[in-house]
């Protein structure tokens, strides 16, 4: 296929790379970032876009996405797919899809999971909002790019899946992150609160396969001085974004909007930024109750 390839940062660019090794050939475009090799690099974005069979978006934000969709629609040709892979607000998701089935284009929303690790080994989850046909059309590049794609159903669908997922994934990590500070101050041996919980009802995802305490459980970024991993800040872009749309729909979420306040303190005021998500363990250690 003939594909663009429009924010080829830490994401995009792996991604890129794993088109253009299955034979695709990939034209890129991105404000700042180098194109990885083997990706012809465009002048513009409307010129990356232009004449493609698909092209990728892989953007920071909801408000860049509708700015380059904007830019890039009107060289695409009817029937062609806009493939918006960034995580971003449900509006702009379906404002996009709006816009481009005004000028013919169909759109999907596929936002990720995998991070950085699973877009470099092809191994990413995609959570798809958008139309039948054009599921169709990109499951060839889903097969590369990952492992799995889960057709969520209409536009928007699949930014609903991906903030849904991730609120969880917050809630859950906070939660196992003080429950491990409470057993500290108890006097509960880290290793064996990893061995009860993990295979008892308290079991998840934060505890058994990203385990934050450092030396117990399987390999994570506690064990890497909370290196990320996933970035606190990329949490709180995700559950701020599950805020923002609780808000739109009137959905009460507080657990959600507790996690979300937790990571707000520890990224912006507690040194929280540039490290992993699962780092609020130590920041729940060192603190007491007020
Ligand atoms: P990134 O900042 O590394 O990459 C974004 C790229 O977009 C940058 O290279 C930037 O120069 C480029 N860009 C910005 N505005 C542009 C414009 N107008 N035109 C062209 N290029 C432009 O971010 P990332 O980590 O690659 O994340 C991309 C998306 O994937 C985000 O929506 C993020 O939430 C989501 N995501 C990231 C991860 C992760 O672990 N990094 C995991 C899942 C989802």
């Amino acid at each position: 296929m003939k594909i663009g390839f429009i924010g080829l940062g830490n994401m995009g660019a792996p991604m890129a790379t794993n088109l253009m090794k299955a034979g695709h050939a990939v034209t890129g475009f991105d404000l700042a970032a180098a194109m990885p090799e083997g990706v012809a690099r465009a002048e513009t974005a409307a010129m990356a876009a232009a004449d493609q069979e698909v092209v990728i978006t892989m953007l920071p934000n909801g408000a860049i996405l509708r700015s380059v969709a904007q830019e890039v629609l009107p060289e695409m040709a009817a029937g062609s797919v806009l493939l918006d892979c960034s995580t971003v607000d449900v509006e702009s998701a379906r404002a996009v899809a709006d816009m481009a089935a005004a000028s013919g284009v169909l759109a999907l929303d596929a936002p990720v999971s995998g991070g950085t690790g699973g877009a470099s080994a092809g191994t990413l989850t995609f959570m798809v909002g958008g139309s039948d046909d054009a599921f169709a059309i990109a499951a060839p590049l889903f097969e590369i790019m990952g492992q799995k794609a889960v057709h969520c159903g209409a536009s928007g669908a699949g930014q609903a899946a991906k903030i849904c997922n991730n609120m969880i994934l917050g809630i859950t990590m906070a939660g196992t992150c003080e429950a491990f500070a409470l057993a500290d101050k108890l006097g509960l041996d880290r290793g064996k609160m990893f061995d009860v919980v993990s295979t008892s009802s308290g079991y998840s995802w934060s505890m058994n396969a990203y385990c934050p305490a450092p030396g117990v459980g399987p390999q994570s970024p506690a064990d890497n001085d909370y290196r990320p991993g996933f970035a606190a800040e990329l949490m709180l872009k995700d559950l701020r974004l599950s805020q923002q749309a609780a808000g739109a729909v009137d959905a009460d979420t507080p657990m959600g909007q507790r996690a979300t306040e937790i990571y707000e303190a520890f990224v912006m005021h507690e040194d929280g930024k540039g490290m992993d998500f699962s780092a609020l363990l130590p920041r729940f250690a060192a603190r007491g109750r007020s």
